[in-house]
């Protein structure tokens, strides 16, 4: 999938605001992207773009989403409709508001047999089964029959997961799934997705604010910054060497380890008092006149790494 120049606003009281700008993100066949930024950065409005789900109040200003030859910003409603749980699947990250609370565990997920490849009760039933099977369950007969309540938070993200998978997409976006959970669950439910992804050779956008995550699952991370992916590495370089001022606070922030915690100056601004120039630049240690008057832009500094920093590049 390429994510080419995306940029989306969303209506307020005052007028249209910008919530991500120039997105550009490739995740090539098999490959883990790790999506990396605090809160309100604009992650899930880039994974809800692809799958054209944002709510009325966002309109997309500019941009293409390519998957597999297609503009799914440009295909109609119906074609798009096909795309989503076939082809890409998505996780949220509450796991109970996404599962209807009066429908059995196997109820919701056979459904997608039934209504998608048209199977009949008993063969939809067995497959509903199976994937119980594959997502962990050590009984999933006795889980088909219960109610999301009473299931644990991990168990109900694993019954999710395994509705996302249904169909074998070629590209799940997981969003934030391990919120909600306890660390030992977390974890879990990680390894699943991580081995879920190599066994069905299925590529996957993994969007979260924690690093100590992605250090284990990823193949590429993007880091995001007020709407803007500010650096892109692959993930073994990225814990080596981030260039970014902001991957650098974040890194600093989430691994010292016994010594003093330094968090990176200042908060995120708010979208309504966004700054000129570079996002950054109010809490950046390295600023330069430059970095109010203009937005830097990409510069490619090796194969798979580019940052959006006037520290680089001239
Ligand atoms: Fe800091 Fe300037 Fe780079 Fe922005 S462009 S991150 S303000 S050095």
């Amino acid at each position: 999938m390429e994510i080419r120049k995306l940029s989306v606003e969303v209506m307020t009281e005052t007028g249209f605001l910008e919530v991500i700008k120039d997105v550009d993100l490739t995740i090539d066949e098999g490959e883990i992207y790790s999506l990396v930024g605090e809160s309100g950065c604009g992650k899930t409005v880039t994974a809800l773009s692809v799958l054209r789900l944002l709510g009325p109040s966002f309109r997309v200003k500019n941009g293409s989403v390519l998957f597999r030859g297609r503009d799914l910003l440009a295909i109609p409603e119906k074609e798009m409709e096909k795309i989503r749980g076939r082809e890409i699947s998505m996780v949220f990250q509450e796991p109970m508001t996404s599962l209807n609370p009066v429908l059995k565990i196997g109820e919701q997920t056979k459904e997608m047999f039934v209504v998608h490849l048209g199977l009949k009760k008993k063969e939809a039933k067995e497959r509903a089964i199976e994937l119980l099977k594959e997502v962990g369950f050590e009984n999933p007969e006795k889980r088909y029959h219960q109610y999301p309540h009473q299931l644990s938070g991990g168990q109900r993200q694993r019954v999710l997961i395994a509705i996302s998978i249904s169909l074998n997409p070629k590209l799940i976006i997981c969003d934030e799934p391990t919120t909600s959970l306890d660390v030992a669950s977390e974890w879990e439910i990680l390894n699943l997705l991580l081995s879920l992804v190599r066994e069905r050779k299925m590529s996957m956008l993994f969007i979260t604010h924690d690093l100590h995550i992605v250090e284990n699952l990823s193949h590429k991370i993007g880091i995001m910054y007020l709407g803007r992916i500010v650096e892109e590495q692959k993930k073994d370089n990225f814990f080596k060497k981030p260039y970014h001022p902001y991957s650098q606070g974040l890194l600093r922030s989430a691994f010292m380890r016994g010594e003093k915690l330094i968090p990176i100056k200042g908060s995120v601004p708010d979208l309504k008092n966004v700054p000129k120039g570079c996002k950054f630049h109010p809490r950046c240690d390295y600023v330069m006149d430059l970095c109010m008057r203009e937005e830097p832009k990409p510069i490619r500094i090796d194969d798979g790494t580019w940052v959006r920093c006037f520290l680089y590049g001239n």
